[in-house]
């Protein structure tokens, strides 16, 4: 049975694969869900060879043809494993997810949209161009997946001065004609306010020229996230997953590969002091405040996106409902999910939320303990497994970064310098590109002209 796509708000016509993964958002507004949550068990086997769990799960999702594109795209990893699992306490297992070109979790599924991507424009003779807002990992895996990919310009806004300085190099020394990196005198919002406008923007649309963005709203993104989580349950069982969290993308592949058949225990998303989720979970109550900066950068978000998904499913996807719901939040920036579907998302669910203060005291504990060094995010989860209740299964937090990609802090709480991964030699002493702009759109805009890609 093919696999289509439905909006979490009803008010858009099924799509197929391609057309989810190309546009990204539903035309209502709403997010890309599939018609149904395939048996993947198979795909969740003791054993397996990485590739070949993502075979599998892309060919149930986009037919067979892209399985076989996605099973192509780890040639980069410094891994054998792509995902190895590492016991770090009986019992506790960190989950690396940072062994991809830009050493954090988001390498494994923009690299699969990379190879999905330009193939899918081939086939209907299309082209695109891609912008991206970043706080830093998401700008350096698009640009390591799409840097010289046919048919796709790329183009990267970062806020100056506020993205470390690895992350910048990863952006910028690629040196490949269909990136173009801005640096944006202003902050993450400036950024992301300067794309929502370039998205919208008549004039930059074309004839055969699509614009989107790559962001954890894109179905195709989630769906190649399905495989570390079948990699962990292939390996150790059904195990209880905590897993830091911004925008609900990374927890929400975990919910749906467990929906498809994958043996695990419960789910718990990590928050930091951006505690919406938690909050919302608790209260029933969601309600926007601005984000506040912490360590864990990547984890500042101020409503996680991918919630509607939760909800969608958890509410037993009733589009009327979701739509209502997340309707009212955009506009007034308040909402109640009922009772009973608060209790229904938190049995799917959970959440806790860390202060910065204490994942740096985690980050430290277990430095004293195993000489381990963690990143940020990864400390953030692991400070949250230590807060739940024991239980009988296995415990897996995902680690979703190199702490190298966060060597100041890290440093700054450890007082040592964590060595950096193989694929940071490579661009040390790479010249580096980039157009330093006002927060303006107009200047914006300007430098965006005749960066669309060519036939
Ligand atoms: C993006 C990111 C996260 C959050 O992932 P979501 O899918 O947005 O929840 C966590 N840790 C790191 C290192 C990240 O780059």
């Amino acid at each position: 049975m093919t696999i289509i796509y439905l909006s979490s708000r009803g008010g858009a016509p099924a799509a197929s694969f391609e057309e989810a993964l190309l546009s990204g958002l539903a035309p209502d507004g709403g997010l890309y869900a599939p018609s149904a949550w395939p048996d993947l068990a198979a795909a969740a086997a003791p054993g397996l060879a990485y590739a070949e769990r993502v075979r599998l799960t892309l060919s149930a999702f986009a037919g067979e043809q892209a399985g076989e594109e996605a099973a192509g795209a780890f040639g980069g990893f410094h891994h054998p494993e792509i995902a190895p699992l590492r016991e770090i306490e009986p019992g506790l297992y960190l989950l690396e997810l940072f062994h991809g070109p830009t050493a954090a979790f988001k390498d494994l599924a923009m690299q699969v949209m990379a190879r999905l991507v330009p193939a899918a424009l081939a086939r209907r003779g299309e082209r695109l161009l891609l912008f991206t807002a970043t706080s830093g990992d998401t700008g350096a895996a698009a640009v390591a997946a799409f840097a010289g990919a046919p048919g796709v310009s790329l183009c990267v806004l970062h806020p100056k001065g506020r993205v470390s300085p690895i992350q910048r190099r990863q952006m910028t020394t690629t040196g490949a004609a269909n990136v173009l990196n801005l640096e944006i005198a202003g902050d993450f919002d400036d950024c992301q306010r300067l794309v929502k406008t370039l998205l919208a923007d008549a004039t930059l649309k074309a004839p055969g020229v699509r614009v989107s963005s790559v962001n954890s709203i894109n179905w195709g993104r989630l769906a190649a996230q399905l495989p570390y989580y079948q990699a962990a349950a292939g390996a150790l069982g059904p195990a209880d997953y905590v897993i830091p969290t911004g925008n609900l993308g990374d927890a929400f592949a975990g919910w749906a590969a467990r929906a498809c058949g994958a043996p695990m225990g419960t789910l718990t998303a990590a928050v930091n002091d951006n505690a919406f989720l938690a909050d919302a979970l608790a209260t029933g109550r969601l309600s926007r405040r601005p984000a506040v900066a912490t360590p864990s950068v990547s984890m500042d978000v101020a409503a996680p996106s991918n919630l509607e998904r939760l909800v969608f499913e958890a509410g037993g996807r009733d589009a009327a409902r979701t739509r209502a719901l997340f309707e009212a939040f955009a506009t007034q920036g308040e909402a109640a999910l009922g009772e009973d579907l608060r209790i229904a998302v938190a049995r799917e669910m959970g959440a806790v939320s860390i202060t910065a203060d204490e994942a740096d005291a985690e980050m430290r504990r277990l430095y004293q303990a195993s000489g381990l060094i963690v990143c940020p995010h990864t400390a953030v989860g692991l400070a949250a497994a230590r807060r739940l209740p024991p239980g009988p299964r296995p415990r897996v937090v995902l680690a979703t970064a190199h702490p190298a990609k966060f060597a100041e802090h890290v440093t700054a709480v450890l007082g040592v310098a964590p060595a950096p991964p193989p694929s940071f030699a490579a661009i040390a002493d790479a010249p580096e590109r980039f157009t330093p702009l006002p927060a303006d759109y107009a200047a914006v805009r300007a430098a965006v002209e005749g960066s669309a890609p060519s036939s």
